[in-house]
């Protein structure tokens, strides 16, 4: 039978701001457990909770960046459920209003997978297992989140995740989020059901808690799709319900039969006035917004003439791109340093982490300095790459491995001694090339090269090798 897989993408995405979203513990990653909690975030009697503007903000801004209807005004809401990680037993979430309704994510392909909402709420502390006993760190709780809920719009592992990788890249654009996978900044649920290739109906789906990397995404796919398949072949039915995904095994197992949202009794938090946002402010929010990337990228292949893989790897990370654009800032064409960053620079750098956090010892100012000696043709290629290598062991700028000799360029008869000694010299090639050989004019040349330790032109030396041959 012929199966088509129907996918929606629950989304957390953590959000960066310095505190948590209902009290002034820090929001950083790690640290002894229970060390960034106080009464408030951890739900202790008497404490009240005072939303953090800084997360309304940020959370607008992943919504004008995902194309969201974001509404003025909306409500915080208590969502019950009864779970260790969670120490008030309830999580406060928005429900019936929530901050960004609609919105899309466009694939490379042109394709929209639309969004139902975005709503903004707290994160739970985690389980620590250590053999037979569990402990609990609450410095997870009360981290503010963003959830990001995807209508049923995707259709294969791929898609789900270039979904996700567009969400890091825009999250991270407009620096709400470091969406960082690996320490949980960005999980995701897929929920997951499979129907007939033509039907209209959607079937019964699961939903895949809790995933961590984009292949585990990818491989619990893979793993419900056959599983799902096998059981409807088979005459059985899929049953709604919660899994999870073990990456040892590539396998997912049953945690427990799916709530509905009545079992988790939500109604508006009584402790948390709604959430405004001024009309003025709003503007001020819209106004801030930084290129996004995917415009950024066919800007610099439309205008700049960057060939498209490089540009996708440039605008791929905010300082990457920040970076080029202080780089070649002034500069007749931007290509050679777009060129230049990619063969002489990600070459180097090659971990994601490395190139997020891209910080060269080369500042882009020196960069910059670097680049306009090449274009204004005062320093040739090879020594730019030379000099450029000493830049990036020392920290230096360029002028601290440039002698006035290198600075005053290479004078043609410099060049001229140098192409007559070669030719003397290399009495083989000569008559090689004389008797047709076209290839053997390039030892010719790299002899020059060498003798003027890369600062002579090599266009300019085959021409003047040619021209004394040919005396
Ligand atoms: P809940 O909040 O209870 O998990 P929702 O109705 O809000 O349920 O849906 C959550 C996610 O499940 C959304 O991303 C939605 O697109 C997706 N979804 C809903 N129905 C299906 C289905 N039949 N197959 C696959 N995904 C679905
Ligand atoms: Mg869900
Ligand atoms: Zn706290």
């Amino acid at each position: 039978m012929s199966w088509e897989m129907v996918i929606g993408l629950e989304t957390h995405v953590e959000l960066s701001t310095k505190t948590k979203i209902f009290c002034s513990c820090t929001t950083k990653f790690g640290g002894e457990p229970n060390t960034h909690c106080c009464p408030v975030c951890t739900g202790q009697p008497g404490s009240l909770p005072v939303l953090n503007q800084t997360v309304v903000e940020y959370a607008a801004k992943a919504g004008l960046a995902l194309n969201c209807e974001i509404s003025l005004k909306s409500i915080m809401a208590r969502k019950h459920y009864v779970y260790p990680d969670l120490s008030k037993a309830y999580q406060i979430s928005q429900f019936e209003k929530p901050l960004c309704e609609g919105g899309y994510v466009e694939l490379s392909n042109g394709k929209r997978i639309n969004l139902t909402r975005i709503h903004i709420e707290e994160d739970a502390g985690k389980l620590v297992h250590q053999g037979n006993t569990v402990m609990i760190d609450y410095n997870r709780g009360g981290v503010p989140l963003i959830e990001i809920v995807s209508e049923p719009d995707i259709r294969s592992a791929e898609e789900a995740t270039e979904y996700l990788e567009k969400l890091q890249i825009i999250m991270r654009a407009v620096r709400v989020s470091d969406c960082r996978m690996q320490e949980g900044s960005m999980r995701c649920d897929v929920n997951i059901s499979l129907r007939q290739k033509g039907e209209t109906q959607f079937g019964t789906r699961s939903e895949i808690k809790n995933l961590n990397s984009f292949t585990s995404v990818a491989a619990a796919i893979a793993y419900e799709f056959e599983r799902q398949a096998e059981l409807l072949e088979s005459g059985g039915r899929v049953v709604q319900e919660t899994r999870n995904f073990d990456a040892d095994t590539g396998m997912t197992s049953s945690m427990r039969s799916k709530e509905n949202a009545d079992d988790y009794r939500y109604f508006t938090d009584p402790d948390i006035v709604p959430v405004v946002i001024s009309q003025e402010r709003f503007e001020t929010l819209k106004n801030s917004l930084p290129e996004m990337p995917d415009k950024k990228c066919k800007r610099y292949v439309e205008e700049l003439g960057i060939a498209e893989a490089d540009a996708k790897l440039l605008t791929k990370y905010h300082k990457v791109s920040a970076y080029f654009e202080e780089a070649s800032k002034d500069c007749e064409n931007p290509k050679t340093i777009a060129t230049f960053m990619i063969t002489q620079m990600f070459s180097l750098i090659t971990t994601e982490s490395e190139r997020e956090n891209w910080s060269p010892t080369v500042t882009a100012a020196q960069m910059n300095e670097l680049m306009k000696l090449l274009e204004s043709g005062k320093i040739n290629r090879n020594l730019t790459k030379r000099v450029f290598t000493q830049m990036l062991e020392s920290g230096k700028p360029a002028g601290d491995f440039l002698s006035e000799k290198d600075l005053a360029g290479f004078d043609d008869s410099e060049l001229e001694a140098l192409c007559r000694a070669a030719v003397a010299e290399n009495p083989k090639s000569v008559s090689d090339y004389q008797s047709g050989k076209e290839k053997a004019i390039k030892a010719l040349v790299g002899a020059v090269m060498r003798q003027s330790k890369g600062r002579a032109n090599a266009l300019e030396a085959e021409e003047k090798l040619k021209a004394i041959i040919a005396e």
